[in-house]
C-alpha cells in the first residue's frame, strides 16, 4: 500500500490541527519521500510553541503572512482556506499542484476508503458505519472530519483496515483525484454559503465526492432532497451504481435503502436485505433512520452480514450533541441537540417527539438563513419556543408570523441560561425541552461542544435543586 514516490518540496497551508498534523507527518517520512516541508500559517498566525517544535523538527514556519515566496511540488491546504481567498491564489501560484488535506491522506494510502459527506447526519452516519463495519469483523477507523486527522492516521494503518472518511464540503471543494469505494451523500441544505458564495457552488462541492467513482463502486444518495435527486441523475447518467436512499418512500432502483411496515431495509443489485425495525434504534428521528440505511448500505456493500449489520445498528448509542438525552426532571424530558447548527437539522430533529410536547430553544449566531420553512415546523410540532442571542429577535418574529396565532407560545431571552430558565417555566410532565438552536453558538459559546456542555450544565444543576427541595 506505501506509496514512493517522492513528493518534492511540500508547502502546507494552515497552522490549525490539520496544518500542524500535515507538516508532522512529512517530516517524519524518510529523506527519499520528501524534499522540504514549509509550512505558511496565515496574515493571523504567530510563532509559539507549536511553531518551535515545527521547527525544531525540521519544518520551515513562516508566519504572519498569506503571499508565498519561492517554488513547490505540491502544497497541501486546510479546509478552512477558501479556493477564492488570496492565500490559496498565491499558493496555486507558487506550487505545481495544490490539493486538500483529504486528498492528500488518500494519495498515500489510496485503498479501501469510504468517504460520507452532506449537510447533516454526517459524524453520526460516520461513526455508525464505522461501528458496522467493526461488527462485521472488518477493521475500520472513522477519520475526517469526525475529529481525527486522516493523513495521521496513514504512517499506522494496517494493509485491511477501512478508513471512514466524514468530509465536509471545505475539504471536497478542491477534490481531485479522491477515489473511495463507497461516496454517500447524505442531503444538501442551505449551510457555509458564505465559504463557497452561492447554493449551486455547495452543491457542486459535496457532488466532488463522487468525483472518480466507476462501475465497481456504489454511490449512496438521498432520494429525498431536491439538489440529490438531480446529482442521481447525473450519476446514472455516467453509468455508476446509485443506491437510492428514501426514509418515506420505497425507491424502485435496482439499489435503494427504504423502510417497508416499519423496518430497514436494503436492496444491493436487486438482493433484498432485511434489517432492523425504525422502533428499536436508539438514535430517534426520521433523520436518523436516514442516516442508518446509509450506514447499513455502506456495511452490507462491503461484505458485512445481514445478522451482523441489525446487531450493530441495535447497540449504536446517539452520540454527543445530537438528540442526546440527558436527564428527565419533574417529568420533563432533558435533551441536548447542541450540533443542530442549521435550520434543517432541526426540523429532522422535531420529528423525534410527540407533536405538541416540545419546548425548543432556538438562537445563538446568525447565520442569516431563511426562516420560513423552520418556523413552519415549530409551530406545527412545538408547544413553546424561546429564543435567545444575536438571532433570538429575528426567529421569534418568523415564528409569530408563521403560527399566526395558533397558540404556540414564543418567548425571548438574552443568553441560554435564561432561555433555559424561561423554557423549563414552559415545559409540564410528560413535555420535552430540547436545546435544538439551528443557529452557530459563536456570539455566546466558543463552539457547539461548550453550548451542549454548559446546557447539560444547567441540567445537573437543575436536578440537584430540585432533588435538594
Ligand atoms: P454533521 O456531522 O453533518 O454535522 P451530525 O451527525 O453531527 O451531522 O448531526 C448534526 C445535527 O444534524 C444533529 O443535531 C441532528 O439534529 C441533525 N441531523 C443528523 N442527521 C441528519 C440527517 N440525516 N438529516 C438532517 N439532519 C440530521
Amino acid at each position: 500500500m506505501e506509496s514512493v514516490s517522492s513528493l518534492g518540496d511540500v508547502v502546507v497551508l494552515g497552522l490549525g490541527k490539520t496544518g500542524i498534523g500535515v507538516a508532522s507527518y512529512l517530516v517524519d517520512l524518510p529523506p527519499a519521500r520528501v524534499g522540504s516541508v514549509t509550512l505558511y500559517g496565515g496574515a493571523n498566525s504567530k510563532e509559539g510553541e507549536q511553531t518551535q517544535e515545527l521547527t525544531r523538527r525540521g519544518v520551515r514556519v513562516v508566519c504572519g503572512t498569506e503571499e508565498l515566496e519561492g517554488s513547490y511540488d505540491l502544497a497541501i491546504a486546510s479546509p478552512g482556506i477558501p479556493q477564492k481567498s488570496a492565500f490559496y491564489r498565491s499558493a496555486e501560484e507558487h506550487a505545481r499542484r495544490i490539493v486538500g488535506e483529504p486528498e492528500f491522506a488518500w494519495s498515500e494510502s489510496p485503498d479501501r476508503w469510504v468517504a460520507i459527506t452532506g449537510t447533516n447526519g454526517k459524524t453520526t452516519t460516520t461513526m455508525l458505519a464505522t461501528q458496522l463495519l467493526k461488527v462485521g469483523g472488518l477493521e475500520a477507523q472513522a477519520v475526517g472530519n469526525v475529529g481525527t486527522l486522516a493523513t495521521s492516521c496513514v504512517a499506522e494503518r494496517t494493509p485491511n483496515s477501512w478508513f471512514v472518511a466524514e468530509l465536509s464540503s471545505f475539504q471536497l471543494a478542491g477534490v481531485q483525484r479522491l477515489h473511495p469505494r463507497v461516496a454517500c451523500l447524505l442531503n444538501v441544505t442551505p449551510d457555509h454559503l458564505e465559504w463557497h458564495g452561492s447554493m449551486d457552488e455547495y452543491a457542486r462541492a459535496k457532488e466532488r465526492v463522487f468525483a472518480n467513482l466507476d462501475e465497481d463502486d456504489l454511490a449512496i444518495v438521498s432520494d429525498e432532497d431536491e439538489w440529490c435527486r438531480s446529482a442521481i441523475s447525473r450519476l446514472e447518467a455516467r453509468g455508476l451504481r446509485v443506491c437510492h436512499v428514501s426514509v418515506h418512500c420505497p425507491p424502485k432502483a435496482q439499489n435503494a435503502a427504504y423502510v417497508c411496515d416499519g423496518r430497514l431495509m436494503v436492496r444491493l443489485d436487486g438482493v433484498e436485505h432485511k434489517l432492523v425495525r425504525s422502533e428499536n434504534l436508539s438514535i430517534r428521528g426520521d433523520h436518523n433512520v436516514q442516516n442508518a440505511l446509509a450506514a447499513s448500505c455502506i456495511a452490507l456493500e462491503l461484505g458485512v452480514s445481514e445478522g451482523a449489520v441489525s446487531h450493530g445498528l441495535l447497540s449504536f448509542q446517539p452520540l454527543g450533541h445530537r438528540i442526546e438525552p440527558c436527564g428527565c426532571i419533574d417529568g420533563v424530558q432533558y435533551v441536548n441537540d447542541s450540533k443542530a447548527t442549521n435550520v434543517d437539522s432541526v426540523e429532522k430533529a422535531l420529528t423525534a417527539f410527540v407533536p405538541g410536547r416540545v419546548v425548543v430553544l432556538l438562537g445563538g449566531h446568525d447565520k442569516g438563513t431563511d426562516l420560513s420553512s423552520l418556523a413552519h415546523a415549530v409551530s406545527a410540532r412545538c408547544k413553546a419556543a424561546v429564543c435567545y442571542g444575536e438571532a433570538g429577535p429575528r426567529i421569534a418574529e418568523a415564528l409569530r408570523v408563521a403560527d399566526d396565532g395558533m397558540g404556540l407560545v414564543v418567548e425571548e431571552a438574552q443568553h441560554m441560561a435564561q432561555a433555559f430558565e424561561c423554557a423549563r417555566a414552559l415545559a409540564g410532565e410528560g413535555d420535552v425541552l430540547l436545546l435544538s438552536p439551528a443557529c452557530s453558538s459563536f456570539d455566546e459559546f466558543a463552539n457547539y461542544q461548550q453550548r451542549g456542555e454548559e446546557f447539560k450544565r444547567l441540567v445537573a444543576e437543575l436536578a440537584a435543586r430540585e432533588g435538594a427541595q
